[in-house]
This record gives structure tokens, sequence and C-alpha cells, in this order.
């Protein structure tokens, strides 16, 4: 039956009656032939043929017989035939209906939840039959109440009348000589780190920030940079994180698209701001005017409405979209919540770029609380750095993307014992690294879950026991001040258990994406369940469903948008991105694993304009001037045409795996020396995928990244005894290169030794 959501409910019963009446005609034919006559192949996973009955007896169920007392003849409910079956009988007064199911799929209550939902449906359509059938409601009104009201019964105070800054002022009076920030160099206090950037805060509202205004920022990840930050939401105005790796033409978008007038970088990266028309800010250079001003906050009226930052993510239409976020939105995530610990005892470490919202929880969650924040090294971590840094700076509180939780616990997990609170997500987190963890290190395990869009976590799942932890982990219930609705493609709630796209609300919502109104407008859309005017929902595009106590389980997306690494990553901007490249006509990308559960990567394919019109090197080199290293395929197959489903829409699934010739090599295939070359070759091939690796392969174009780095660093250890640099990969990244700064360690270490 084909259900339209438009189609008044008589019409579809009298279609439905139509093809019954149809199929009774044939009702002579065994069910045993037609599961022959479908060749539907037999499967121990469910019943053949159909899963689902419905039976309408209408026949009376008792024949009165003079003299004869009759009762109906109860079937043994032992066993249930197939999975679900509702038998209907009419009796001359009522239905009398009889739910069966199997109990290896469904639990009583879930039946009993069916069964409501059955009646709910049957009174609506008794109320009205002409009712388009989208909406007749399913949903009994406590269930509907215990959805949308109980579970998100998320109201606490907070103090969402102050700003950031005026946080931040609060804990430097209580407690001027507490440790705000410590890296290697050093450390800085919260009086010192208060008045550096009062100065620098003074010296950028004299350039015109206030309110509203963006400042971008440009720095490596060092006390500057927070410097930088808080004097920017000092002075009034907004920052706009930039990470100084990104392709310059990206960068140039960004500054322009932001409407940032400052730029705070220093000598050594000022040089990529490129001609953008903003004023300069080098803090090394600059360092004598910022010194001489007053080390007093300056005067910003800022309300909790104004603007804290933009941070950019991938835009499916083919270019970054900036998130604009409010002082609230960030102080509502740190403020009366419960998912984590925070206060004056607790060492935060920042870990995460700040371009990528995990900063904002790292970054003022301690600094708003009279925390100690360590600063991780800005270059290239193996996890080793990431154990020492921890154990140094004695970190009680830290989060990791899924992907490296994962890479920790397999690899390293003695590094995060120490760890009391540790926040893990921004992907799928494995459900065995989760038991292992807590199993191994104690402590307490939460799972984060949320897009930028609404803040950092919109929703946490912390678990102490390892034994919790069975079959996927849920993303848990949100936190709180923050709303979430699990609603069908007309903005229904769907029932307890079912699938439908995740909706947020309440006080993390940004104010939407900056300068894109229509982009705003498409996915913030307005509450439909709200009695305050205004009020706006986050349309996620993740499908997610209730359990039955009110935890939510991520259930994958409905678009085009995947999280490789951590990175979200919309495909569109990656195709978009290739299809710009002159020789090429059309492109798609997919995320593809070489086996499930595997390393997965991304797969571009490109239809040449003509043959040979571009190979996999150019078209990446191309790529790597547009797109940050994240976004770049790691292999290419050129197609002549893209394969398409029967409505004309590219067919993913038709698309072949990629073989070694999809692989971006620049040079030409040349065969590595015996002895040390080829024994990393073995590694990389491994590690990479790759079948043949040559001499003057680059790691980074057959695919490699920094999480594959740390592998081969763990595996040039086990197998050739040499402690490998991470750092190494990017200073000689060539598989020669690579090989004679292995064999120089590796002289140096016995050397060393004897
Ligand atoms: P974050 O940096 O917090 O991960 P992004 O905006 O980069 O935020 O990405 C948000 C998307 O990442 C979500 O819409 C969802 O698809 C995915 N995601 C985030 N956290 C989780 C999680 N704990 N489990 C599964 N998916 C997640």
């Amino acid at each position: 039956t084909k259900v339209a959501a438009a189609e008044p409910f008589g019409e579809l019963v009298g279609r439905v009656r139509e093809v019954c009446l149809g199929a009774y005609q044939h009702q002579e034919v065994p069910f045993e032939k037609l599961v022959e006559e479908l060749a539907l192949g037999r499967s121990l996973a469910h019943a053949p043929l159909y899963q689902v009955a419905f039976l309408f007896v209408n026949a009376p169920e008792s024949y009165p017989l003079p003299g004869i007392e009759t009762t109906s003849f109860q079937t043994n409910p032992g066993t249930a035939k197939v999975d679900l079956t509702l038998a209907v009988t009419d009796t001359s007064d009522r239905l009398l209906c009889i739910l069966e199911y199997n109990t290896d799929l469904f639990d009583t209550s879930t039946a009993e939840r069916l069964s409501s939902h059955f009646v709910t449906l049957l009174r609506e359509i008794a109320a009205d039959m002409d009712k388009p059938v989208g909406d007749l409601r399913v949903l009994p009104e406590g269930e509907r109440r215990r959805l949308l009201r109980d579970f998100n019964d998320t109201s606490r105070s907070y103090p969402g009348d102050l700003s950031i800054h005026q946080l931040f002022a609060r804990q430097a009076r209580n407690a001027p000589a507490s440790v705000a920030l410590e890296d290697e160099g050093g450390r800085l206090t919260y009086a010192e780190l208060d008045s550096r950037s009062n100065q620098l805060a003074q010296y950028l509202q004299r350039l015109g920030v206030g309110p509203e205004s963006r400042v971008a920022v440009m720095l490596k990840r060092s006390p500057e940079l927070v410097v930088a930050l808080l004097a920017v939401l000092k002075a009034g105005g907004a920052y706009v994180p930039l990470d100084p790796e990104y392709p310059r033409e990206r960068l140039a978008f960004m500054l322009e698209d932001s409407e940032a007038h400052v730029l705070i970088t220093d000598s050594a990266l000022s040089g990529l701001a490129g001609d953008a028309d903003v004023r300069i800010v080098r803090l090394d250079a600059e360092r004598e005017q910022l010194e001489i001003e007053r080390d007093e906050a300056p005067h910003a009226t800022v309300s909790p409405d104004n603007l804290a930052y933009v941070m950019y993510t991938s835009g499916s239409t083919g270019r970054p979209k900036g998130v604009a976020v409010t002082h609230r939105n960030v102080v509502r995530l740190v403020f009366g919540q419960t998912y984590a610990e925070f206060g004056p005892g607790e060492v935060f470490l920042l870990l995460a770029p700040v371009c990528f919202d995990a900063s904002t929880f790292e970054l003022w969650g301690s600094l708003l609380h009279g925390a100690r924040l360590a600063l991780m090294g800005a270059e290239a971590l193996s996890l080793d750095d990431l154990s020492q840094a921890l154990e140094r700076h004695g970190v009680t509180t830290l989060w990791l993307t899924a992907g490296l939780f994962q890479q920790m616990v397999e690899h390293k997990v003695e590094g995060i014992k120490g760890v009391r609170q540790l926040l893990t997500g921004g992907d799928i987190v494995s459900p065995a690294h989760a038991a292992r963890f807590l199993r191994e290190c104690g402590g307490r395990l939460i799972n984060g879950y949320g897009p930028t869009e609404a803040t950092t976590f919109t929703c946490c799942h912390p678990i102490t026991e390892a034994e919790a932890v069975a079959g996927p982990v849920p993303i848990g219930r949100p936190v709180a001040n923050a709303r979430v609705y699990i609603l069908d493609g007309g903005m229904r709630p769907v029932p307890l258990g079912a699938r439908g796209e995740l909706y947020i609300g309440g006080d993390g919502l940004a104010r939407g994406y900056a300068n894109s109104p229509a982009l705003t407008a498409e996915r913030f859309v307005p509450a439909p369940f709200s009695a305050e005017p205004g009020a706006r929902l986050y349309r996620t595009g993740d499908i997610c469903r209730y359990l039955p106590d009110g935890r939510v389980e991520f259930g994958g997306r409905r678009d085009g948008q995947v999280k490789l690494r951590g990175f979200r990553i919309e495909l569109g901007e990656i195709e978009a991105a290739i299809a710009a490249h002159p020789s090429v006509r059309e492109a798609a990308v997919l995320v593809r694993a070489e086996e499930p559960g595997g390393e997965r990567f991304l797969v571009c394919y490109a239809v040449p304009r003509s043959p040979q019109a571009t190979d996999a090197g150019e078209l990446r080199a191309y790529l790597a001037g547009r797109l940050p290293d994240y976004m770049l395929p790691q292999r290419y197959v050129f197609l002549p045409e893209l394969p398409l489903t029967a409505n004309g829409k590219v067919d993913r699934d038709a698309l072949p795996a990629p073989d070694d010739a999809s692989l971006a090599r620049t040079g030409v295939y040349e065969e590595p020396q015996e002895g040390l070359e080829t024994a990393l070759a073995h590694i990389w091939g491994d590690v990479l995928q790759v079948e043949r690796v040559g001499a003057n392969d680059n790691f980074f174009e057959l695919g490699g990244h920094s999480l594959l780095a740390m592998q081969v660093v763990s595996r040039v250890r086990e197998l050739l005894h040499v402690e490998l640099p991470l750092r190494a990969f990017f200073e000689a990244p060539t598989l020669n290169a690579l090989a004679s700064v292995i064999s120089y360690i590796g002289s140096r270490q016995s050397e060393g030794k004897t």
C-alpha cells in the first residue's frame, strides 16, 4: 500500500479494498507456491515473505445451537508465527483485538504502546474519515506529553544574564593568583591573563571593535591565542577563529564572509591574509604599543544576546557556513549542568583546534570556573605526546573525539587512566572501547553529542560501569536548558522507539548562519510546540530514536553530511570543489571502507571532460589549494560517466570500489630499496591499505593522515625499534625520505646506548 500523507483516509481505505478484493480472487494459490515463485530466499532473520500480518475476522464467533452452550476456542499463546500479527474479530457490539508478537523483537511495553497507538488512530479516523492520512494522530495524549514535555524537563537556573568575559572577570577577582593557563613554556595566573587581555581589548576598541563586530584570530595554540580570544570579547566583539593550515582561498573566503574588519595574528602568519581588506594586528610586532595600554577592562555594553564567535563548518552548497553563537549560548553550556563537574579543582586540556566547537567547552568550561587550562603543544601530536601532556599537567577533564578516544584506548590506555571525567563523541562512540576504558581506567565516561549550531553539547550520556555498555552507546538526554524532539517529515513527534529526525531547541541554539538568512531559515525553523513567541528549533539532519527510559540513540544521517575522524564534512562541498576543476564535468564523493568497521576514507569519482584531461595527482593538488586537508579524497576514480538510478540521481551503490590505480601519486612508481625501505613500505601498505608502495610515494598523497601516521609510529617502534616523532611525516613525507630519518634516528639511538 502506497500511503500519501495528503490522501484522505476514506480514499486510502477505498484503494486498499480494491486491492484486497482483487487478491481474494486468487486466494486458492498456496502460500508455499508464492514463496517459491517469488524466490525470495530463506533467511533466519525473519519469517519468509511477510513479517507483519493483519487478520480481520468478521464471521460470527459462535453459532447459537439449541441446547448447546458455546465458548470460543483459545489457541495456545506459545509462539508467534510471524513478527507481529494483529487479529481483529468483529463481535456484534465491539471489535476484539489481539496483538501477537515475537518476544525476541518486542518487549511487552512496546507491544502495549503499539496497541495504544492503534486505538488512538482508530479514534481519530472514527471522528473524521476524510482527514488526510498524514494528519491522523497515533500518539495518545499521555505519550505525547511524556515525549514533548517530561523528557525535556531540563530548565535549570544559570547566569544567563552575564556575558562570557564578565564571568571570567569574576574568577579573576575571586582568585587572582590561581593558575589560569599552563603550557610547556610556563604559567599565567588569572590576574595576568585578565590584565593582558584587558590591554589588547583596549587596543582593539580603539580600532573600532565593539558589540557585533567580528575579529578574526589566526594564531597557533598558545597563551597568546587565549589572550586574543578573551580580548575580543572584552572589547565587546566576536571572534572568528581561523586555522593557519587552511588553504589561502578558504581563509580569504572566511575573512570576507564573516565581515571581519580586524585580524589578530603574528608576523609569521600574517602573510596568509593576502590582500584581504582588514586591519592586521601582529601581536609580536605591536608588542610595545600593547604594553603601554591600560590594563583595566574597557567599557563595552554587551548583552547576553550579542555575538561571541562565528565558527565555520562545511557547507553542502560548496562554501563553508559560519555559525553565529552568542554569549548566552556559551554560558548555558558550562553553568547549571550536571553532565560534568566544573570548578576550580579541575584541570582541562585545550586540545581541540579553536576552529572547532569542542574548544568552547575546553576554554570556557575551565576559565569561567576558576579551573586550570593546560595547552597542548601546537605541533602534530602523537598518542605519546598526548599521554605525557595529560600526566604532566594532571588533567582531570578531557574531551577526545570518538576516533582519538578509540586510538588511545587501543594503544595507550594507561595514558588516560588519571582522567576523572572523559568526554568523547562528535561521532559514533565504539561500545567495545567505552567498556574497555571503564574496566581498565575507572573514571567517568560521557558520550557528548551536539552540532555546532546548538553550541557543543546538546545531549550527554554519562556512564561509570562497563556493564552498562550493552550495544550502541546512547547519546543520552538533553543537557540542562536544551530541548530535543524526534519528529517525522511533517514535524510531528514520532512514537517512542520509532526513528525520526532530531530537532533541537533551548538556550544553546545559535543565532543562525552569519550572512546567510536563507540557509538560516531552512535549518532554524519555527518551533511547533512552544508557547514562547519566536521560538525556533534547529533541524540537525540526524536520525535518532528514543529508548524506553527517554535516552536518545543516534542512528545515522539523512543527508550527505559525514563525520571522518571527528571532522564534519558535507560531501556536497567536496563535490562542488571537484566540479569546479576546468577538466571535470561531473563528480561524486563517497565515504568507503575496505571492510565493514575498517578505516573509512573519501573516494572521489570524476568524469573528465576529455580522456586523460587530468589525473589523480593533479586533481588532488588542485583540491589541496581549496579544501582543508581533512576534506581531501584519498582515492580518485575516473569514469566516462556517473551511473544513474532509474529516477536520474547518481547511483551511489553502483560506484566501483577503488583500486591502487586510484592513488594520487604525483610521480611514477619506483621500487623501494631492499632493507629499511621495503620494511617501511610494508608498514605503510598495511596502514594505508595500499598494495604497492613506491620509494618516492608521499604518505599524504596515498591517503595518510595524522591518525594513520600515529599507527605507523607505533609499528616502527615495534618492528624497527626506532622512536619516530610524528613531526617527521610532515618534514619527510616520502617513503625514502622517512626511511632516511629512521635510519638516522636509529644510528643516534644505538650511539646513545654504547
Ligand atoms: P561536534 O564538533 O560537537 O561534533 P559538529 O557540528 O562538528 O559538532 O558535528 C555535529 C554532528 O556530529 C552531529 O549532527 C552528529 O551527526 C555527529 N555527532 C556529534 N556527536 C555525536 C555522538 N556523540 N554520536 C554520534 N554522532 C555524533
